[in-house]
């Protein structure tokens, strides 16, 4: 018998074999990963040195203990050269897999602009286990961070480093604290939250090169002139959903890999979620839409076919300095913002021409709203 193949060990990837071995305990599956394969949460990986916890802490089960407690075959260190979608087979480095089903988990890719300078190999990015091991490691005996991106990672970074005890700089040239994701006040509260705890920003400028500076120091050049000196530099500038390798496999892909309500790509048998998946127009790189994709994919895989529903989606941003909920509107939605604050307590709520609520930014005590704004917003995806 074919075996259902999932390619990632990564929370969608996991959540699906897991949800999937509720309703079948005996259907073949096996999960192929390009990285070690042990299981972790990854939103963890941006609190770790405030929790002070190492790479095997944040580690909640190995391979072996996956393979044993879901009755599921883990391949580490694979990674998956293509996808012959007609063939119903997935092509590996000297070898290839049949599979009766196949659930794409692939996740995003970090990207990093084009930076100059001698240094440019030592910049790191962290975006799974391994990566945080090697990026705790080289910050061992260490004091002071450059961060470039001042999104959702590099906010969350800026925070956790604090309270680790570095000395934290961060770039990021579009001039305020998660910019695609706040309204203009509600940034300016986390900015002064996160510079309460000793983070110094760089707002407007581009990072360009990174240069080796005297006594192994980093030297960030940033399109202003400014250079800033750090022992290690993080870039957390963007993510962007893996789809080449279903691209040239003939999947239809946009942004991320399309799937429709089903989690089903355009290609037979195939199907996609997480990170990498765009569901229904919907690219949303979060925990609680992989889990609901998770759920509803596994009873289609069961036999029982099932779209997925996305409720309500709050984000809840790590930044204690200045804590963040937000649910942005959907990508088209015509509206305004609405801001009540009181110093770093921000109510900011996005309305529709005809005053429905689409979505809200609330920092400080306001994220106690949260709860009662849920309740007022219509559901994502019915
Ligand atoms: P991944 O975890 O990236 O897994 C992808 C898997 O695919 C990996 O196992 C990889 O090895 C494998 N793979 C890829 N290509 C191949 C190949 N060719 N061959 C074999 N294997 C391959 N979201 C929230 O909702 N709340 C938070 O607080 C939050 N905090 C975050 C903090 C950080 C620092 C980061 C980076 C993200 C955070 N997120 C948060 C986002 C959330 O963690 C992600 O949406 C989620 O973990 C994505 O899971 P995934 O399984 O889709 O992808």
């Amino acid at each position: 018998m074919k075996p259902i193949v999932v390619i990632g060990s990564g929370l969608a990837g996991f959540n699906v074999v897991k949800e999937f071995r509720k309703l079948d305990k005996e259907t073949p599956l096996v999960v192929l990963t390009a990285d070690d394969g042990r299981s972790y949460s990854k939103p963890m990986l941006s609190t770790g040195f405030t929790k002070e916890k190492t790479a095997d802490e944040l580690a909640m089960a190995s391979p072996e203990q996956v393979a044993e407690q879901f009755n599921v075959t883990v391949r580490t260190h694979v990674h998956v050269a293509g996808i012959d979608a007609d063939g119903h087979r997935v092509l590996l480095p000297d070898d290839h897999l049949d599979y009766s089903k196949l659930v794409l988990a692939l996740g995003a890719d970090t990207w990093t602009p084009p930076l100059e300078g001698d240094a440019v190999g030592e910049v790191f990015s962290v975006n799974d286990l391994m990566d945080y091991g090697r990026f705790r490691e080289a910050l061992q005996g260490k004091r002071r961070v450059t961060i470039l991106g001042g999104g959702l990672i590099g906010c969350e970074f800026a925070n956790d480093l604090s309270n680790g005890g570095f000395e934290v700089a961060l770039v990021e040239p579009m001039g305020r604290c998660l910019p695609l994701l706040l309204p203009p006040a509600a940034s300016e509260a986390v900015g002064r939250g996160l510079e309460a705890l000793g983070v110094r920003f760089h707002f407007g400028p581009l990072a360009q090169a990174v240069h080796h500076g005297d006594d192994g120091t980093l030297i960030t050049e940033l399109s202003d002139g400014t250079r800033v000196e750090s022992e290690v530099v993080l870039s957390a500038i963007g993510l962007r959903p893996r789809i080449d390798m279903a691209k040239e496999a003939g999947l239809r892909t946009n942004r991320g890999i399309l799937t429709d309500r089903t989690l089903r790509t355009s290609a037979e048998d195939i199907y996609a979620l997480g990170d990498c998946a765009e569901v229904e127009g919907h690219v949303l790189p979060y925990v609680l839409p992989l889990m609901a994709s998770a759920r509803a994919l596994a009873k289609t895989l069961a036999g029982e076919e099932t779209a997925v529903s996305y409720g309500v989606m709050p984000v809840t941003i790590k930044t204690p300095a200045c804590p963040v909920v937000v649910c942005p509107p959907p990508a088209d939605s015509e509206g305004e913002w609405e801001v009540t604050q009181q110093e770093n307590d921000v109510t900011a709520l996005f309305r529709g021409a005809d005053g429905t609520l689409l979505g809200y930014a609330l920092t400080g005590e306001a994220v106690k709203e949260k709860l009662k704004l849920n309740k007022e917003l219509p559901a994502l995806m019915p």
